[in-house]
């Protein structure tokens, strides 16, 4: 009769979570509310739960430690993976992600971030995908797929309207019903309905007078319309009150131990000012989201709890609890290499190619110069929480050096330096105390931490690879208790390759004292600004420089002390930089010499592109100008070889005001640390450059929506009229991109039911090589009786073809692609007569050709 018993409950998995919910006293629940550290979950052995733990996000899978100990894959970033538009590739990505997330013991990705790109500005545009809601939402479906397929969680992030930087933790953003609907909430219900995903992050920001960890949109739209059922976390310490944002359906505070709930949670309920009900709630949201990424064990270790026995699941039942198959694919190291080479140069777009620059010929090619300060040492991936640290980048110069081969001279110039901030030390100027490189990932660089305790006693040495190094989330050394810890020095070499003036530097919080040749040349202590963002302190800390003279060959050794204490002020443990200007000319001498390169090659490629001073986690842009003096770089160099390509390494648009002076202009995104293959691949006409905007490329300053909020109020007073639905100008349009062939449409046909409609075009590729085109449709409605967008997207499909091939491509369109949200009556809409559809290659109205309208029944809303 028992067994009986608990095989009926087995069969009924909600039901086995009501047991194991049911033996825990409130005070082990509520434990469970709040995370154990930086980036884990309580595990609670008497129901078989272990140790879940959560990682950033979205380029790669970073895993618990902040540095370059603990490599992961970096994918292109979600700007780039959008401007694919491929949904079986971004599935594909997910997948990998989901294996790297194994690979390194993590269950739940902090990723997608669906946040829309309101405004160029934004400073966190590159984690992104799109400016438009349904783009968003089929890339952001695929990207979850391909995740929870491998069994490990997304968190789809920021709910919602965090999409900009500036006070972010404290700003109201003002939204109206219908442009909150449409537009930043939608890609939220898509991916929480049919992407069924397992997480979803709450924003730090308010939206229409509450904080998102208490905002009643968690209860009303996500739990309760929506039919959400997995775990709702904080954003990293968002949450600041006990009964407000329990009550609110919050499930999670981030991260733990301590935060706002606890014990305080626990007297809440006693006093009846959150029901017990609530609590039970998140916890079985908790348990379920364990048992969808298996860590819900299956034979819980504490035979003494009788709940526990009977909810050993065994593990068909979890896997299918899970609804998802725990295959593993093999991804072997060149597999990896191959597949985000290939998403890399699925996502550049080439938006210009006059008189066929592009493909280069390899024939007869002699000399090509590359040039620009992001062609020896680009950007791969976005700065904040996004940052991962990739076994290896190649950058644009070895891509193309490899590519050509022996036979091609390749030449090099920076052009002009466009950071401010003195770098982390890198090779080949880095090298440790000996001399000697630590090289665990072939850079054959390094420097040597070594951890004092207060009486000056050495607790550990560590060779580590590279000049950055993050304590902020613990991750010493197991012979380093933290209670000990009292100084931290960093040891290296500096070698000079050329003689002349190196700025040598650190950054930090808190005492620094560097000391080089023996001699001490700073002793400071570095501090943030008031109000500043805890992104900031750690990516971005104050740095101190000092500049030393070396000959050509000459090594100097480098000691930078850092006292601990409470110099970490905002931040739960230390980040230390070791920074290194090697010697360079004024930019005027860079300039020239970079030009003088192009006049004697056959093809000048200049890399242009942002940093992590301008763009990143934590700030807006101030300006969508390239920094430094790029515009001048390519404009002389352009002047000099009229066979001039820019590349263009930002994670969101930069003003291209020389655009019509050159070439050709491939944008590029941060695609990941296959980069510099994945451009030769392209420029040498090996691989069509896949990718269309998913944004439109902004013409100029001041177009667009503000970031700044006004007495903490971010009024989104554009309503629904962001990017391509606004009529500003763009210099390229939406779902612009070229390709290296050409392409055809013939007429549509639509056939529709009243829930979709297939829109059905024949399309032919006119060109001599074969493509790719993305179809797009949109939908308008010029006698609206409710204000609308003059046009919007209403779906898409990619086509391959080989030259002269004709094909006929369905792009499905539905019934919500054209319905709206009628406030008054609280629910969706479609509103009666003829919706006017247009097929072609882009959001302006030049490439579209009319198709035939469609119509939906109203009543059936
Ligand atoms: C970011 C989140 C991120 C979290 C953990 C926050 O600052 O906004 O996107 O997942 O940190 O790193």
């Amino acid at each position: 009769m028992e067994i009986k018993d608990v095989r009926t409950e087995l069969r009924d998995p909600l039901m086995n979570l009501e047991s194991l919910v049911a033996a825990l006293s409130l005070e082990q629940k509520v434990r469970l509310l709040t995370g154990a550290d930086f980036w884990s979950l309580h595990p609670e052995p008497a129901v078989g739960l272990r140790r879940l733990v959560v990682s950033d996000g979205p380029a790669g899978v970073r895993g618990e430690i902040w540095d370059e100990r603990d490599t992961s894959v970096n994918v292109p970033s979600p700007t780039a993976l959008a401007a694919t538009w491929d949904e079986a590739r971004v599935e594909a990505i997910g997948r990998l992600l989901a294996a790297e997330a194994r690979r390194k013991g993590v269950d739940v990705l902090l990723a997608p971030t669906v946040n829309l790109h309101r405004s160029p500005y934004g400073g966190r545009h590159f984690e992104c995908f799109s400016e438009d809601p349904l783009l968003t939402a089929r890339i952001g479906v695929a990207y979850v797929r391909g995740v929870q397929s491998g069994g490990v969680g997304a968190t789809v992030k920021h709910f919602v309207a965090n999409d900009s930087e500036t006070h972010r933790m404290t700003l109201d953003a003002r939204v109206d019903e219908r442009t909150l609907r449409e537009l930043y909430l939608a890609p939220f219900e898509t991916i929480v309905g049919e992407g069924e995903v397992w997480a979803v992050m709450a924003a730090y920001n308010g939206v229409n007078g509450a904080t998102m960890t208490e905002n009643p949109l968690l209860r009303d739209v996500l739990r309760d319309e929506w039919g959400f059922d997995g775990v709702v976390m904080s954003d990293w310490f968002a949450t600041s009150s006990t009964e407000a944002a329990a009550n609110a359906a919050l499930d999670l505070v981030m991260p733990g131990p301590s935060g706002p709930w606890g014990a305080a949670l626990v007297a809440a309920v006693r006093a009846g000012a959150v029901p017990e009900a609530e609590v039970d709630e998140k916890v079985r949201r908790i348990l379920r989201l364990a048992a969808r990424v298996g860590a819900l064990d299956t034979t819980p270790d504490t035979g003494d709890s009788p709940a526990a026995s009977a909810v050993a699941l065994d593990s068909a039942q979890v896997a299918g609890f899970a609804g998802a198959p725990r295959g593993r694919e093999a991804y072997t190291e060149e597999r990896v290499a191959a597949e985000v080479r290939a998403a890399a140069a699925a996502g550049f777009v080439l938006v210009r190619n006059e008189g066929g620059v592009l493909p280069i010929d390899p024939a007869g090619l002699r000399r090509v110069a590359v040039l620009g300060p992001n062609a020896e040492v680009a950007r791969t991936l976005g700065g904040g929480s996004a940052t991962v640290f990739p076994p290896y980048t190649v950058s644009p110069l070895d891509g193309l050096r490899t590519a050509v081969g022996d036979g091609v001279e390749v030449t090099h110039a920076i052009g002009v330096v466009a950071h401010t901030r003195t770098p982390i030390a890198r090779a080949p100027w880095l090298a440790l105390p000996d001399g000697s490189g630590v090289g665990t990932h072939g850079s054959g660089h390094g420097a040597e931490v070594r951890y004092l305790d207060g009486d000056g006693s050495v607790l550990a040495v560590e060779p580590r690879d590279g000049g950055a190094f993050n304590w902020v989330m613990g991750s010493f050394p197991e012979a380093v208790p933290r209670e000990r810890l009292a100084t931290i020095e960093v040891r290296a070499l500096i070698r000079a390759t050329e003689a002349g003036t190196y700025l040598i530097g650190s950054s930090g919080l808190g005492r620094h004292r560097l000391i080089v040749a023996g001699q001490e040349v700073y002793d400071v202590v570095l501090t943030l600004p008031p109000g500043a963002d805890i992104v900031e302190g750690m990516l971005t800390p104050p740095q101190r420089t000092h500049p030393v003279r070396l000959a050509a060959g000459e090594s100097v050794e480098v000691t930078l002390v850092h006292d601990l204490g409470r110099a970490e002020g905002m931040l739960p443990g230390p980040t230390l930089q070791l920074n290194l200007e090697p010697p360079h000319g004024t930019d005027e001498e860079e300039i020239e010499r970079a030009v003088a390169l192009a006049r004697d090659a056959d093809v000048a490629v200049v890399v242009v592109g942002t940093n992590e001073e301008v763009e990143s986690e934590g700030f807006d842009r101030t300006s969508l100008a390239l920094p430094g003096r790029q515009d001048e770089l390519v404009r002389r160099v352009a002047a000099a070889n009229p066979r001039t390509i820019v590349v263009v390494n930002s994670g969101a648009p930069v003003l291209l005001p020389w655009h019509d002076e050159v070439a050709a202009v491939l944008l590029t995104w941060f695609p990941g640390q296959e980069y510099g293959n994945a451009l030769a691949d392209v420029l040498l006409g090996r691989v069509e450059p896949g990718g269309r905007l998913p944004t439109s490329w902004p013409l100029r300053e001041g177009d667009h929506a503000a970031t700044q909020p006004v007495d903490g109020v971010l009024t989104y007073d554009e309503g629904p009229a962001i990017g391509y639905r606004g009529e500003v100008e763009a210099l390229y349009p939406f779902g612009h991109g070229l390709g290296y062939t050409t392409w055809e449409y013939g007429p549509a046909k639509v056939r529709q039911d009243d829930a979709t409609a297939e829109v059905t075009v024949l399309v032919r590729n006119t060109g001599d090589r074969p493509g790719r085109e993305v179809v797009q449709v949109y939908a308008s409605r010029p006698d609206s009786a409710v204000e609308r967008s003059p046009r919007w997207l209403a779906g898409f499909a990619t086509v391959d073809a080989a030259p002269g091939e004709e094909v006929a491509v369905t792009v499905t369109v539905r019934r919500r692609a054209v319905e709206h949200w009628d406030v008054a009556a609280g629910r969706w809409a479609v509103e009666p007569g003829t919706f006017r559809l247009e097929v072609g290659s882009s959001s302006d109205a030049k490439t579209l050709s009319e198709a035939p309208g469609l119509i939906f029944d109203p009543r059936r809303s």
